[in-house]
């Protein structure tokens, strides 16, 4: 049984505007760590607030291990504590030590038990030194420990971080990310983590969700996100891509004959609108395209853009102005200088205009 399902979900802020959350339907199984992704206003927040019982709304429901968690009508309370919420920013009470700030939402009222699920989170987290700390005397890094414990302390089933340490580096969101999750996989806690960051899906989650405009892009994992996105719209959001409008002169079971201004390509295709005589988009990921001495295509490289371990590479070629290759720091090409390669169509698809 899933352990979290949202069954046609729907909010509106204000009956003239459009939905925050339109409709939506998803489950979370148990032991799964899910990422939230899209464009900043499209119902992220919105939809993880309706889930932990903070906002209300219109019309659908939400069932916990099969039973109903909200509706637009009623919350299980009791329900709902199995549930930690962690707003964008920090929410420490400053006045409180680190031990006082991760027992706020404990109910347990017996001392010694308290004192030992309290002792338990400080160690998980390594705060053994600083609890008796106020938040105004721990590195950043600390404080989000102590979100974190305090998050954790009342034994949720389902964890939920909005953007969570949004502010903080990378590195040191990606450490406190890395800590967390070995800690909800041991513990066997699911997760729901609204993230605007590509990359943080991508290494941190079971599944992602891709959510515009309050609706499902896509759900599926990280890996098929990028290699089958289910549109054009996926495929941009969710990494560099080339595409190539075209005909599709030719459909043979898996194979397409797609002409597009590089050529005529075989590909393959797993949007099911695509037909032969229709219009459709060649997707060519960066790294597709083999630069070779002899290679089929000529460009002239018109920016470098350094990408950390590799470079993206922008070349003109006829009327293409900006197409995108991976350039690796061993091969010393200059910008305006000219190359070739070749385009690995394997590595292509077709997606629907
Ligand atoms: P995200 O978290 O993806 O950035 P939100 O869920 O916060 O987006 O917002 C979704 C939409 O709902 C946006 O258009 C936003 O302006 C609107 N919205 C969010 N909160 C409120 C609110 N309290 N009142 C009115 N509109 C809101
Ligand atoms: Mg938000």
């Amino acid at each position: 049984m899933a352990l979290l399902v949202v069954k046609d979900v729907f909010k509106s802020f204000d009956i003239k505007s459009i939905a925050a959350v339109d409709h939506l339907s998803f489950s979370i199984q148990n032991n799964e760590i899910v990422s939230v992704i899209g464009p900043s206003g499209t119902g992220k927040s919105t939809i993880v607030k309706i889930i932990s019982g903070l906002l209300d709304f219109q019309s659908g429901s939400v069932l916990f291990a099969g039973k109903e968690l909200v509706t637009h009508q009623s919350k299980n309370e009791s329900l709902l504590r199995k549930i930690s919420y962690v707003p964008q920013e920090l929410s420490l009470d400053e006045s409180k030590t680190v031990l006082e700030n991760i027992g706020i939402n404990l109910v347990e009222e017996n001392e010694e038990k308290r004192h030992h699920l309290i002792r338990d989170m400080v160690e998980t987290f390594g705060l053994q030194y600083k609890d008796h700390k106020f938040p105004s005397e721990l590195s950043t890094g600390q404080k989000g420990r102590v979100e974190m414990a305090k998050a954790l302390v009342t034994n949720p089933k389902l964890l939920i971080l909005d953007e969570p340490f949004a502010n903080l580096d990378r590195s040191l969101r990606n450490e406190l990310k890395e800590e967390l999750l070995e800690i909800l996989k041991e513990r066997k806690i699911s997760a729901i983590v609204v993230t605007h960051d590509l990359e943080d899906a991508y290494s941190h989650s079971d599944r992602i969700l891709v959510l515009s405009d309050g609706k499902i892009k896509q759900f599926s994992g990280a890996s098929d996100i990028y290699l089958r996105p289910h549109d054009a719209w996926v495929a941009k959001f969710s990494g560099t891509a080339n595409l190539m409008a075209g005909k599709v002169l030719e459909v043979n079971g898996d194979d397409y004959l797609q002409e597009n201004k590089l050529g005529k390509f075989s590909l393959r295709c797993f949007d099911s609108k695509v037909k032969k005589e229709s219009f459709a988009y060649m997707l060519i990921r960066p790294e597709a395209c083999i630069i070779s001495e002899n290679g089929s295509f000529k460009g002239k490289l018109k920016k470098l853009v350094h990408m950390g371990s590799f470079y993206e590479g922008q070349v003109q070629m006829g009327g293409i102005e900006k197409f995108k290759i991976l350039i690796n720091h061993g091969q010393k090409f200059k910008v305006g200088q000219s190359l070739r390669f070749d385009i690995d169509s394997s590595q292509c698809q077709l997606l629907s205009i």
